[in-house]
């Protein structure tokens, strides 16, 4: 069964596919066209050698299109990350010697003008180091091809010289930075604003536990691959439901923000907090047991000398319950999730408003 997309996974899944798909029929467009013009007799010069290398590149980036396809989605039907990270970089390689095999094979007066092509398909990872790149790789490119076949890529010496090479200069100049621009406030402004959505919880600002599974993997690798130790932190509020009873739901969910937000202030740039259920908060903390106990205890300290008011004037106090556990390689992911749930009912247990590290 496929899994719930977020609208930003829907898109990277369909970007993915289509540019690998642009990829395949480009490649077998491009030689097929080529190798049809040389044989027709109308690219005689072309280099027959050259020609089929080229071919049997362009088969080559055929069968990577392909492979990226094939391998890219795991059985969600989710793109994989690191495949994306490949996949994208790959094509804009692909992008660069396409434009370069293609400049050298069959050279074309006006090639320059392809090249918001051979931008377009990278910009729409919106991700903008990579349009960065491929820009000043394609520019770099063209620069080159101007000096070493100048005699028929550059505009005809005659009294148009000066104007031609204005307007493909400013052509250059114009596709580039407008491909980086969009790149740039649609990965900034979109991307980022939907990353919000589909990672963070809208009432607390906390990640979702969608996004739990990914990170717990990652920092349990780290643990056991290079021995960076890390904690996982287990918070309840105590009596939520009776908040609730009392003042009512919208000034429980005010509650519910301020905490998670004392959690997010508490712990460190390189930790995750996760709204692990209604007013249950699971968080990663990086270090050692004692760091993270003691954060446990300050956010624990914080939340009950916190007074919350209300839009009514009502003012409310509450107090949460921590179980911490540290990384231990006895334990896989799953057990230590017990692990600390168990911790933390008996915080709840033993008279709340506690932290239970042991
Ligand atoms: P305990 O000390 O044992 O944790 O008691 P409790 O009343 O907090 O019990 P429990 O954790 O089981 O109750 C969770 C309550 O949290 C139930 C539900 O009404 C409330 N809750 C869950 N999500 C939200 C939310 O988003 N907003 C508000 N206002 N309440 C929520
Ligand atoms: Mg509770
Ligand atoms: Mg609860």
């Amino acid at each position: 069964m496929k899994k719930e997309q977020a609208s930003l996974d829907g898109y990277m899944n369909r970007v993915y596919k289509l540019i690998m798909i642009i990829i395949s029929g480009s490649c077998m467009i491009a030689g097929v066209a080529i190798t049809a013009l040389h044989y027709l007799g109308y690219a005689r010069d072309c280099n027959e050698t050259f020609l089929w290398l080229f071919n049997l590149m362009d088969l080559g980036f055929v069968g990577i299109g392909v492979y990226y396809i094939k391998t890219g989605f795991d059985r969600g039907g989710m793109v994989k990350s690191e495949k994306l990270k490949q996949g994208k970089y790959a094509a804009a390689l692909i992008a660069v010697i396409q434009w370069n095999a293609i400049t050298y094979l069959c050279p074309f007066r006006d090639f320059w003008a392809f090249l918001m092509f051979f931008i377009m398909g990278e910009a729409l990872f919106f991700d903008i180091k990579l349009v960065r790149q491929t820009t000043i790789a394609l520019v770099i490119s063209i620069a080159i091809s101007w000096v070493i076949k100048g005699d028929v890529l550059l505009p005809v010496q005659d009294g148009y010289f000066v104007a031609n090479m204005t307007v493909r200069l400013i052509g250059i100049l114009g596709m580039s930075v407008s491909m980086n621009v969009l790149t740039y406030f649609g990965g900034k402004f979109l991307v980022e604003e939907l990353e919000k959505y589909a990672y963070r919880d809208s009432l607390t600002n906390l990640l979702t536990r969608k996004t739990m599974n990914g990170y717990l993997e990652i920092a349990y690798k780290m643990a056991q691959s290079y021995g960076k130790p890390f904690c996982l932190l287990m918070l309840d509020i105590d009596d939520f439901k009776a908040v609730n009873d009392t003042y009512g739901h919208e000034c429980g969910d005010v509650v519910l923000k301020a905490v998670s937000g004392m959690v997010l202030s508490c712990i460190e740039e390189d930790d995750q907090a996760f709204r692990w259920g209604g007013e249950e908060i699971l968080a990663i903390v990086h270090g050692s047991k004692e760091k993270a106990t003691e954060m446990a205890e300050l956010i624990r300290t914080r939340v009950s000398q916190q007074e919350f008011v209300f839009c009514s004037g009502e003012k409310a106090a509450v107090t949460v319950t921590i179980g911490v556990i540290a990384y231990d390689p006895k334990y896989d992911v799953e057990k230590l999730m017990e692990k600390v749930d168990k911790r933390l009912y008996e915080g709840k247990r033993s008279g709340k408003n506690q932290v239970v590290s042991h």
